[in-house]
């Protein structure tokens, strides 16, 4: 079986350089906030072109953070996309506020900001007929919106950000799968919103060696609060505490691994490119299958590279048997999780995310995949999607 993401191959490249930051850490002793932590921070802000970089436990966390400073909590409504990871919607709720769901567009597979207007005036008017709402709707005022750069494609952003500031609502952008990315000459994480979270969980285009994640922000207030938020609310010092928290910081050995892979992600987003280049000459001569669209002006961090295809669960096993992994992101609209069930949402829902979660498909990405391993991976699709 192929790698999905060959860690390992990334990992041979600079195994001297983690080994040694690794050993600062053994050497230096400070587990918790050490130097590591406070260089990376400083050298993710540098990357992204923000203010400041509060690094944290985990891209939940990152998410979680910036709600729990705003004060979003039990009334609140908070407009997410239908089509992501799970956490995108899951820290509103653990906060006791109500996901709004807003479909996606079927090229990107982002928040489409037309159906997110919609959601925002059907809000106000307290009519569901104009668009989807969940059972509360009528107790619910309209508070952030989070949208997602899925796959590691921007949202977009030039319409969101209007739209966000004419209804005085918050941005939290979640770019969990999008370290990198850009949208025009700005990268992801700078793009106009309140703040943006970032995941570097293994898999992630930038990822750790366990669980990671990281805030950006141009706010110094919001900066100040997630300091405090991270180390359990705490004041001037541990053991003044001025508000609930968490505690939510980065182990120093994931910051020195970060350090190292960072020195060379943008190598790595080249070589992505060039993955993601070869993949659609040969997957645009298979008439059955849609290859990904990246937006003019777009810089995707190819996060994953996803496939629309015919008779996508008859292709799975057959791909399974030919040695190719494949996974689906994501088989489910968030509006169909048992738990969420709680928000009354119709299943006949959301057409367009139910319609891609049945199309979609995800192939091996990462950048050192090889051109033979390419050439395995289509060839293996061509067959499967004729019946072989
Ligand atoms: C991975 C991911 C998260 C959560 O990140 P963790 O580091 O796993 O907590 C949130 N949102 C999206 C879109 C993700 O892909």
């Amino acid at each position: 079986m192929l790698p999905f993401i060959d860690l390992k191959a990334q990992y041979r490249r600079i195994e001297p350089e983690i080994r040694s930051r690794i050993d600062d850490v053994l050497k230096h002793g400070a587990f918790i906030m050490g130097p590591e932590v406070t260089e990376l921070e400083q050298k993710l802000a540098q990357y992204c072109g923000v203010r400041h970089v509060i690094s944290c436990s985990s891209g939940s966390d990152a998410l979680l953070m910036p709600l729990l400073a705003w004060n979003i909590g039990p009334g609140d409504a908070v407009f997410v996309p239908t089509f992501t990871f799970f956490a995108t919607a899951e820290m509103v709720a653990l906060l006791g506020a109500t996901p709004v769901f807003v479909d996606i567009d079927p090229v990107t597979f982002n928040m489409d900001p037309v159906a997110l207007e919609l959601a925002i005036k059907a809000l106000a008017a307290k009519d569901p007929a104009i668009y989807p709402l969940p059972a509360n709707y009528a107790a619910l005022s309209p508070k952030a919106v989070i949208p997602v750069d899925l796959f590691g494609i921007a949202a977009e952003y030039e319409k969101i950000v209007p739209i966000a500031k004419a209804h005085n609502l918050l941005l939290l952008e979640d770019a969990a799968q999008a370290f990198g990315g850009k949208a025009g000459d700005k990268f992801v994480g700078n793009l106009g919103c309140d703040a943006a979270a970032f995941s570097f969980f293994p898999a992630k285009p930038l990822g750790c060696y366990g669980d990671g994640g990281a805030i950006a922000t141009n706010s110094d207030e919001l900066a100040e609060a997630l300091k405090s938020i991270r180390v359990h609310g705490q004041g001037e010092n541990k053991y003044q505490n001025i508000r609930i928290g968490v505690n939510g910081r980065m182990d120093t050995l994931q910051a020195a691994i970060l350090l190292p892979k960072l020195a060379i992600l943008d190598e790595e987003i080249a070589a992505r490119q060039q993955v993601a280049a070869a993949y659609a000459g040969r997957l645009n001569a298979m008439a059955n299958v849609i290859a990904p669209t990246v937006p003019t002006g777009r810089l995707s961090a190819w996060a994953q590279y996803s496939i629309l295809l015919p008779r996508r669960d008859e292709v799975v096993p057959l791909m399974q048997q030919a040695g190719i992994p494949t996974n689906i992101y994501y088989p489910a609209s968030l509006h169909q999780q048992k738990a969420f069930a709680y928000l009354g949402y119709a299943d006949e829902c959301f057409a367009l995310t139910r319609d891609i979660c049945a199309r979609i498909l995800s192939l091996p990405m990462h950048p050192y995949l090889s051109a033979s391993d390419q050439d395995k991976i289509c060839n293996a699709l061509n067959q499967a999607l004729n019946g072989q």
